[in-house]
């Protein structure tokens, strides 16, 4: 009936005004699950939660995005900051690059190099591909058919068993042809030994590469992010490709990869085919491992429709203790705006299971607007003088009991003094002390 609705309807109305309201503490429990089921390391995982926890309870807006999508989009937010914020680019605008691509076997090195190639070649550059994993004979192969492939000329050299100097002479044939790229495909083992790492690291010495990129497969999990600093810690490295992100993987080994060795991951691997790559966007894979790209977007479309000045306008009615029933009104018709409103507060982790059977729609506001547009003007911007009778004629007006007007007018009354509770910065953090 009317009465529960009202009810469900105003506590969905009380988390509107301040993220206080939320329970902070649950979602941030609900995004720590997805953040682990990522993949994503529990130090890594909990120190991120706390971040947001703490940024959240520093918010006390009060505008058209509820606090519950705000809270997503703080998460959001400080994810893709976690991961670098920006998406990282490779500097190409010297004269002569050479790229050293290094990581485990398996991992996607010589696809990457070919995709790689791929890139710069479209973007008008003239790479040359270098062979330099010297112990499998069909790894030189595998190379000169991607070369083949995407018309990217291979150096390789099938005798030597020394991968710094067909390093060194692959550079020297690239100046001497006109190259103004160098990708060097390197050998990798099943798992990180010294032999390895040493040899990378005389590559390296002798090459002298202006970016080392560290390969890596995403679906490794928390391997992924051991390997990397292993290799960091030897190498330097100056970014990550993170590759078969193409499964159902997640991606939460990006951000603990990049919150343990702090170097942006540059590229991801999408597919075995030589074009599935992308330059890495960390607020796509900030959504990518949340699994909520959809409520993200919501987040957007909602604020884009916050009339700024109204907003400043509403806060400062709210500063005055001013706030009215046509401010009600407008702030149910925003959220009306929206879209279906419980898809809205589904999407919010931790809240979708808690509402889902609820019967909680647009309708539910239907009788508070009769209600409130039953009411004069004089009536809503001051409703302390709506009277017994006022209130029989309301009822009326609107096809409503006089309970349901009355306990309208109890539940505005509420959120007044909530407001003015807000207002008031030392009994607001009595009430945050008392969150759980
Ligand atoms: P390398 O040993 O490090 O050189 O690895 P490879 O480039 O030979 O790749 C190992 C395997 O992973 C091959 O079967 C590739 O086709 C596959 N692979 C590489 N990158 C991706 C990717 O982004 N997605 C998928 N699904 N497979 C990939
Ligand atoms: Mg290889």
């Amino acid at each position: 009936n009317l009465q529960d609705k009202l009810d469900r309807a105003f506590k969905v109305l009380k988390g509107h005004g301040s993220i206080t309201e939320i329970n902070v503490a649950e979602t941030m429990k609900e995004v720590r699950k997805a953040l682990l089921d990522a993949d994503v390391s529990f130090k890594v995982a909990k120190a991120f939660t706390d971040t947001v926890k703490e940024k959240a309870l520093g918010q006390n807006v009060l505008t058209s995005v509820s606090p519950g999508q705000l809270m997503v989009k703080i998460t959001n937010d400080e994810l893709s900051k976690l991961m670098g914020g920006q998406a990282a680019n490779l500097d190409l605008s010297a004269n002569f690059t050479i790229i050293l691509i290094a990581g485990l076997q398996g991992s996607g090195k010589t696809t990457f190099s070919g995709k790689l190639a791929r890139l710069i070649k479209s973007k008008g550059k003239r790479p040359l591909l270098v062979a330099g994993d010297v112990y499998r004979p069909a790894a030189i192969d595998q190379l000169k058919i991607v070369g083949e492939q995407i018309g990217v000329p291979v150096f390789t050299d099938y005798e030597s068993k020394d991968p710094v100097g067909i390093a060194e002479a692959a550079i020297s044939r690239a100046k001497q042809e006109g190259h103004n790229v160098v990708i060097i495909d390197t050998a990798g083992r099943l798992a990180v030994d010294e032999e390895m790492m040493d040899e990378i690291a005389r590559v390296k010495a002798a090459a002298n590469p202006q970016e080392i990129l560290f390969v890596v497969d995403a679906m490794t999990g928390q391997d992924a992010v051991n390997t990397a600093k292993t290799f960091n810690e030897r190498l330097d490295f100056d970014g990550v490709v993170l590759t078969k992100l193409d499964g159902d993987t997640r991606g939460g080994a990006a951000l603990s990869i990049r919150a343990v060795v702090d170097k942006p991951i540059k590229f991801i691997g999408t597919g075995e085919k030589l074009d599935a790559i992308d330059v890495f966007h960390p607020d796509r894979m900030a959504s990518r491992i949340l699994g909520m790209g959809d409520v993200v977007s919501l987040v957007e479309r909602a604020q884009q429709q916050i009339d700024e000045k109204q907003a400043a306008e509403l806060q400062r009615k709210i500063r005055k203790n001013k706030f009215d029933f046509n401010d009600f009104l407008g702030q149910l018709q925003q959220i009306k705006k929206m879209g279906n409103i419980k898809d809205l507060m589904g999407m919010i982790p931790g809240v979708g299971k808690a509402i889902k059977d609820v019967d909680l729609d647009n309708d539910s506001f239907k009788g508070i607007e009769a209600i409130i547009q039953s009411m004069t003007p004089y009536e809503r911007q001051n409703p302390e003088v709506i009277s017994g009778s006022r209130r029989q004629r309301i009822a009326r007006g609107s096809g409503n009991d006089i309970a349901e007007v009355n306990k309208l007018l109890k539940q505005f009354e509420e959120m007044r003094k909530m407001m003015k509770m807000m207002n008031n910065p030392s009994k607001m953090a009595g009430l945050m002390r008392n969150m759980p």
